[in-house]
């Protein structure tokens, strides 16, 4: 039936003029507002205010987000041992306390701001995990938790990339954090910056000195040189991520750390995400909760209340609640116990049943994959040799097709280590060795966690696995 321009409006929930002046500049000619549309006119109009509206509301949703404050970048700093992360984050603590008169005391919070004030307008303030190291990193991030913004990836100007820089290099990107990497210890007579470079260009990343994108800033954690271009850097890429988080929101963050003192209890490190954390606040965190009793900042002041990208010592839990777990605001003690008796059945109940979801081998995650959109199968590569490692990778290249990519989160000479099979899990991915066997206690983790956990000693072997891959990623299940 056609429809005459009231009812129309009376539809679309609009004035009779506001409709006719609609009709007037789509240029559709009427007699009154009792005059009846053709069909396609009617569609027509409907599609129009339909796009108006969304257009409408995708504005107020970007005013909304504008309006919510900017937070600061949250920086975790990995890389190979000896390459100098401790050295880097005792200089940050060190120049921050300089900074301060009363000045001396600091107070293991998790994580330390630093102030950043610049010539050249870039002024800010970055928070530093207080952490070197990405097994930490990961292990937070394995239970669900985003913490870094930023990973500063230190390399050594005088040893270039080594093995954990590639592994840090992968976790921080399956992370989804921005990568900025420091060339440390140049003040070194045999510091070679462009080895730096190259080994890099190595791993398909490409140096803004070699006409890339990625930052590499040389600097040295011994003398201070060029650590206020990295700070200032870290703010310039911080800005283009546009961190923001609500103040007024309820409390939200991730444990960093937790440990019992023999005197004060158990206590807690916290990193704010979202909102702000008082003194009184109820808090649940998994299966524990807690009235956050007092709250110490890393310089050691008491707090009453704490916002987004700030951490704090808490006192108030009464069991330990573990790293990585994030932990949320809840209104009163009857909710917090609730909320944590609930979680404690919930995992009892699923410990109970079998366990179905878990992949247990590269077919389960296959069958698993299937089901997702996931298009990308993520694969760890481990090989005896650098040779047999290129080899391989050209092999994974060129049997990839446009349906299914494969996302190497690492390739590396070595054998599986036990933070490959954390890195797979979290990005729900497999391992693949090649004339390396991996440890027994990898295997044992490997399968605890459910990452599939291949080893080959015959090339032939592994591409029919890959190829199995692929093409049992296209056929569709019914
Ligand atoms: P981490 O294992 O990555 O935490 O490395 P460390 O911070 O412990 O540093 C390893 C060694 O390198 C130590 O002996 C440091 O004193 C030294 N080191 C770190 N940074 C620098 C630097 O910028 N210049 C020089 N000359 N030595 C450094």
């Amino acid at each position: 039936a056609k429809v005459r321009i009231y009812q129309l409006a009376k539809e679309l929930g609009m004035t009779n003029e506001e409709l006719l002046e609609i009709l007037d500049n789509m240029g559709v000619e009427y007699k009154s507002h009792a005059s009846t549309l053709e069909d396609e006119t009617a569609a027509a109009v409907k599609e129009l205010i339909g796009e108006q509206r969304l257009a409408e509301e995708a504005k107020k949703a970007e005013e909304a987000r504008k309006a919510i404050p900017h937070r600061a970048p949250v920086v975790v700093i990995m890389g190979h041992v000896d390459h100098g992360k401790t050295s880097l984050l005792d200089y940050l603590r060190k120049s921050r306390i300089a900074e301060k008169e009363a000045g001396g005391i600091t107070q293991h919070v998790g994580a330390f701001e630093v102030k950043v004030a610049s010539s050249s307008g870039t002024a800010g303030t970055v928070v530093f995990i207080d952490t070197p190291g990405h097994e930490a990193f990961t292990s937070i991030r394995e239970r669900g938790a985003k913490v870094a913004d930023i990973a500063v990836i230190v390399i050594a100007a005088d040893d270039g990339v080594m093995p954990q820089t590639r592994e840090a290099i992968a976790h921080a990107k399956a992370a989804g954090a921005k990568l900025i990497f420091a060339a440390n210890k140049i003040d070194l007579p045999q510091a070679n910056l462009d080895k730096v470079y190259q080994d890099l260009m190595r791993e398909g990343i490409v140096p803004v000195a070699y006409g890339g994108d990625a930052e590499v800033l040389p600097i040295s954690a011994k003398t201070g040189q060029g650590v206020q271009d990295l700070l200032e850097t870290i703010l310039i890429t911080a800005e283009l991520e546009d961190l923001r988080a609500d103040p007024n929101a309820e409390a939200v963050g991730v444990v960093i750390e937790s440990r019992v003192d023999k005197q004060a209890g158990v206590l807690a490190s916290l990193l704010v995400q979202q909102g702000t954390l008082r003194v009184g606040d109820y808090v649940v965190a998994g299966e524990h909760w807690g009235k956050i009793r007092a709250m110490t900042d890393s310089e050691g002041a008491r707090r009453n209340q704490t916002g987004p990208s700030t951490a704090v010592q808490v006192l108030g839990f009464s069991e330990l609640p573990s790293a990585g777990t994030t932990f949320e605001w809840v209104p009163d003690q009857v909710a917090a116990k609730e909320i944590t008796e609930e979680r404690r059945l919930e995992r009892e109940a699923s410990a109970a049943a079998p366990e179905v979801n878990r992949p247990r081998n590269i077919a389960d995650l296959l069958r698993q994959m299937q089901g997702s959109e996931q298009k990308e199968i993520n694969l760890i590569l481990r090989t005896d040799t650098q040779g047999s490692l290129e080899a391989i990778q050209q092999i994974l290249a060129r049997e990839q097709n446009e349906e299914v990519r494969i996302n190497l989160l690492l390739a590396a000479v070595g054998a599986p280590s036990e933070s490959d099979v954390l890195l797979a899990s979290t990005a729900n991915g497999a391992i693949f060795s090649f004339g390396v066997a991996p440890a027994g206690s990898v295997k044992k983790m490997a399968e605890q966690k459910g990452v599939p956990l291949q080893s080959f000693r015959i090339i032939y072997e592994l591409i029919d696995e890959v190829r199995k891959m692929v093409r049992g990623q296209r056929e569709p299940v019914y």
